[in-house]
């Protein structure tokens, strides 16, 4: 080999190899990157700044960046290179902006946080990133003189769906207030090159699709192969001991792979700020093994390195039900590994003294799915930096802040020891000694309380020795926050309560928030221009101030302005159902909208068992037509593929849809619609639409939801469950303003411990029991009986949510409903309320709390 080709690491068949994990930069290509630049240029340390936007200017570069990105002539180029082409246009505006940023953190050396998270659901980039720049108005003229509908452009956007719901939207409503607000924050996920599968439907039924986001370009990320990390899996540890006495462990893995960071940038609102989110992408550390590729195996060399870069592939469709697959957990060490890596060893100053590190970086938990985090400092800090343990001890403990996101017990994430210990051998060692140091610590606050020892353990003995990442995570954190006050207040008395009596001042609670810009500004132009005709525009950095609208809710012209925004949002949404979806919905009729993804706990059966019920009052004749308050019921909702019981759910919905909007006795009065693929990009058009907002979850299962939150500030009203965040959301907008039903948290608790029998219930409530004959009928179904029978016997036999138990109430909340849409004046007036009472609900007051809360204390 000559000396300049770089020389690839080999790894033999046989003996495992010694590698030094996230040391260094992989050698193979450090010769070719070479150092940093150094030059005395005057253009060197600032970037060279696009001139200041005009449309003459936009439309230059956009035909710059078609001719030379990506090589066609505008007379020549398709929707696509199009698209690619303004993307990146947009992208200049903002780069000089992230350069600066990037540098004045440098610079500035403040604490960052690092927002560890495995998933990010940020919806599409386009429009955003042109709110941000400010440059809508030009970019839309601009295009125009081009002869194109800046519409069709920003459609051709596949949104990046790196998470399954509420959780990676949040992550990513969270970094865009930290840009807004201008608080030093790196993102840190995984880079799936598959997200959330696409979902359609054939014959009523779920059928998952790849989501192949990155198949035509991706003009918003920035690859870095030069800060590429190598992490290690598998092996074994191996102690010895030094001179002096010391001893010293070091992990042996028998892989590894390279992560390989994606940059995207995060632009504030206008504020001359763009941050960076960073997400990995596993990539093969070695081409081919070279020992088996020269043995004449290709196949299997090249099987080796598919292994390695099946790590990032594909986001897991489950949510809120982990399934404890290798591969998951290969994922999160993956990421983890990558972000402390690229912190310590590329962010921060090469001589840094790694005792402060907790004063330049606060890792904040987003679930436990990056806890592994924890034992990866200790093993950082204690093997690789020469720490004693209980200085690492010491500085982890205030490295991490942990947020718990659920109460479903089923939800804690655990690990087989046996699974960890083959995959990670030197953390699972870390793991064994926090523990024992953990339970030595409640032995003597709690001397001879040996059940509260077990209890307590980070590792579970049943049903398999396993480790509880949620314990591990509350050991280790400086915080523990639930996502909504109740929530919290069920971590503490619920979930965890022994580590609440030990560490009381622990645990504290920070209620989730929507990023307004993009669920109001970007979402709502209409409602926008309203707002700030009428209260300036302040409001979309400071959400406060919504509450300038308040004596608006007694104007009648301000109440038509704002009844005119809805409809022409709903003319929006149905049209784009019609060319969406076929579907043909009557434009008068109330807007009752249930989207999230599709959990027993979040009760769309019961939502369903509703529909049947107003279905059968007005067919069988109960109810006349004029008695009748329209509606349109629309459902969004993704079931994860493996969970058989939601996804027939969806087939029911689908069936009584089918039926229900083909049965002339009901046109104009009840009418179904289940638009396949409910994503962000849905979102944005649907919420500005709807009347109604359905949160209906049983009281104690939804840890906060945002929904419900996106909803409240686009003027609809909700019809819930005192359950997560619709608590704060009803105290803040007023009884008089929410439509409340069902039983509480210690109801529900009371209910199930006299013995819940769903099938009483339904014996004894004959509006019920009519309703779920009918469904059992298969008259939604065709006669098909069968079809029904997994959603009805649930209900019946099990109904572990309580649908039955709160059908009756549900019902009677929906006739006040019913009642209060048929008067639009008071209806109006309510919805200006909500609107103007649900400032807290912005992710900017989430961040102000987190930062008074938990990063700063
Ligand atoms: C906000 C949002 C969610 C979370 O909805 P919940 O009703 O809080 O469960 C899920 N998916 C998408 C696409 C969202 O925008």
């Amino acid at each position: 080999m000559s000396e300049n080709s770089p020389t690839p690491p080999v790894v033999s068949d046989g003996a495992p190899q010694p590698v030094t994990v996230s040391d260094e930069s992989p050698s193979t290509d450090a010769r070719r990157i070479g150092p940093a630049f150094r030059t005395s240029h005057p253009l060197a340390s600032g970037p060279v700044v696009q001139p200041a936007p005009t449309v003459d200017g936009f439309v230059e570069t956009f035909l710059g960046e078609l001719n030379y990105g990506q090589g066609t002539l505008l007379s020549q180029s398709t929707l696509n290179d199009q698209y690619l082409a303004l993307a990146r246009t947009v992208r200049r505006y903002l780069m000089a902006d992230w350069l600066e940023t990037g540098a004045r953190r440098r610079h500035a050396q403040q604490k960052t946080v690092g927002y560890l998270s495995a998933e990010y659901l940020l919806g599409r980039q386009l429009g955003n990133n042109l709110l941000a720049t400010n440059l809508q108005d030009v970019a839309e003229e601009a295009m125009r003189r081009c002869g194109i509908d800046i519409a069709t452009l920003r459609a051709q956007e596949v949104e990046p769906g790196l998470g399954n719901g509420g959780l990676g939207r949040l992550a990513a409503c969270f970094v865009d207030s930290l840009a807004t607000m201008d608080v030093p924050t790196i993102g840190y996920g995984i880079r799936y090159e598959y997200g959330i599968f696409r979902q359609t439907f054939e014959d009523d039924r779920q059928v998952e699709l790849p989501d192949s986001w990155l198949s035509l370009g991706s003009p918003w990320e920035f690859p870095h192969p030069e800060r590429q990390v190598l992490v290690g899996f598998g092996g074994s540890t191996e102690t010895s001991t030094a001179a002096d006495g010391t001893q010293h462990t070091r992990w042996v893995p028998d892989w590894t792979v390279l992560g390989m960071p994606y940059h995207y940038m995060v632009p504030g609102f206008r504020n001359g700020v763009v941050n960076t989110l960073r997400l990995w992408s596993a990539r093969a550390t070695h081409a081919f093994d070279l020992q088996i590729f020269n043995a004449g195996d290709y196949t299997q060399a090249v099987r080796a390195q598919t292994f390695a870069e099946n790590i990032s592939k594909v986001l897991y469709p489950e949510d809120s039900t982990p399934q404890g697959k290798e591969l998951r957990l290969q994922q999160q060490y993956f990421f983890v590994a990558c972000s402390l890596h690229d912190f310590i060893d590329n962010t921060l100053p090469a001589d840094f003294d790694l005792h402060r590190l907790p004063e330049r970086i606060v890792f904040q938990l987003n679930d436990t799915h990056p806890v592994i985090a924890i034992p990866e400092l200790m093993r950082i800090l204690v093997d690789r930096k020469g720490f004693a343990w209980d200085e690492a001890w010491e500085v982890t403990q205030r490295c991490f802040a942990y947020t718990c996101h659920t109460l479903l017990p089923e939800a804690l994430e655990v690990w087989s020891v046996e699974l960890l210990g083959r995959l990670l051998p030197r953390h699972l060692e870390i793991i064994y000694r926090i523990n024992e140091e953990f339970l030595e610590q409640v032995r003597e606050a709690f001397p001879g309380d040996e059940m509260r020892v077990r209890r307590m353990s980070v590792i579970a003995e049943h049903p398999e020795r396993s480790v509880r990442m949620a314990y591990l995570a509350t050991v280790a954190g400086a915080k523990v926050n639930g996502v909504a006050e109740l929530h919290s207040q069920l971590l503490r008395d619920k979930v965890l309560p022994d580590f609440s009596q030990l560490w009381p001042e622990k645990f504290t609670n920070v209620t989730n928030g929507v990023t307004p810009r993009r669920f109001v500004r970007l979402a709502n132009r209409r409602l926008s221009e309203l707002l700030t005709d009428t209260i300036g525009e302040g409001w979309v950095t400071d959400l406060d101030r919504l509450r300038e609208l308040e004596p608006y809710a007694d104007d009648a012209s301000f109440r038509e302005e704002f009844r005119r925004v809805k409809r022409e949002n709903k003319e929006r949404l149905y049209r784009l159902l019609a060319v969406r979806d076929g579907l043909r919905l009557p434009q008068e009729a109330m807007l009752d909208v249930m989207v999230k993804r599709l959990h027993e706990y979040k009760r769309q059966t019961l939502k369903l068992l509703h529909i049947v019920s107003l279905y059968d009052d007005l067919v069988s004749g109960r109810v006349a037509p004029e008695e009748m308050t329209p509606r349109t019921v629309v459902f969004g909702a993704k079931a994860a593929p493996g969970y058989h019981l939601a996804k027939e759910i969806i087939f029911l919905v689908n069936s009584v849809a089918g039926v229900v909007n083909a049965d002339p006795r009901v046109q104009g009065l009840l009418s179904v619609a289940f638009p396949a693929n409910y994503n962000v990009t849905l979102a944005e058009k649907l919420i500005p639409a709807a009347d109604l907002s359905e949160q209906i979850s049983l009281a104690g299962k939804e840890a906060s939801g945002t929904g419900n939150m996106k909803f409240a500030l686009n003027g609809a009203l909700t019809i819930g469950t005192d359950d997560g965040a619709n608590v704060e959301i009803r105290r803040l907008v007023g009884d008089e303003n929410f439509f409340l039903f069902g039983m509480t948290e210690p109801e529900v608790e009371r209910r199930r411990a006299a013995g819940y029998t769903p099938a009483e219930v339904y014996e004894t409530t004959p509006a019920l029991r009519r309703t779920i004959d009918l469904v059992a009928s298969g008259h939604f179904t065709g006669g098909d009986r069968q079809a029904v029978a997994p959603v009805v016997d649930n209900l019946l036999h099990e109904d572990a949510f309580m649908a039955l138990a709160d059908f009756s109430s549900y019902l009677e909340a929906q006739s006040r409903v019913d009642a209060a849409y048929a008067d639009p004046e008071a209806w109006t007036r309510s919805a200006i309320l909500n609107v103007a009472r649900s400032g807290f609900f912005s992710s900017d007051r989430s961040m102000r709390d987190y930062l008074e809360r938990i990063w700063h204390s």
